[in-house]
């Protein structure tokens, strides 16, 4: 007797599992073949902060202020510009962050007044040592022309 009970428990849970693979069988795929295929990132996604590339420079709007700099809470951000003609307005020149230390907080975008920051839509960092999270925000800029 106690046979034929197993039988029919297992039986029961076999159709169970089978009824919700038949079920997802339909449903829309949420998963992509990574790395073959990669998700495009949402809006609100956050990655390291970088440079928005504007249209009348063809390059970024950063002058070497420090805003971004001195509001930064972890003190992620070195930045250092120069002056082309006295007079001038200072332009950025070298921009690194330490992305190991950035908690995405995003107060260095929200305070730049020339608002040239933004997050990147990277998600594939894989770092070997220490040192190779500092990303040198400003030669990736001119890497992506
Ligand atoms: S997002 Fe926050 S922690 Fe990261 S560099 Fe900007 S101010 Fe600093
Ligand atoms: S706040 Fe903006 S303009 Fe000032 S140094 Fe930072 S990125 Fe450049």
């Amino acid at each position: 007797m106690q046979y034929v009970k197993e039988i029919l428990v297992g039986g029961k849970s076999l159709i169970i599992g089978l009824w919700i693979t038949l079920k997802r069988l339909f449903k829309p795929i949420v998963t992509v073949q990574y790395p073959r295929q990669k998700l495009t990132m949402t809006p609100n996604f956050r990655g390291h902060i970088e440079f928005i590339r504007f249209d009348d420079t063809k390059t970024h709007h950063c002058v070497a202020c420090g805003l971004c700099a001195r509001t930064c809470p972890s003190h992620v951000i070195k930045v250092q510009g120069e002056k082309t003609r006295a007079g001038d307005l200072k332009y950025g020149r070298q921009y690194y962050i330490d992305f190991s230390k950035c908690s995405l907080c995003g107060l260095c975008v929200d305070v730049c007044p020339e608002c040239t920051l933004q997050f990147s839509k990277e998600y594939e960092y894989v770092f070997y040592h220490r040192w190779d999270t500092v990303l040198d925000i400003m030669g990736r800029l001119e890497g992506k022309r």
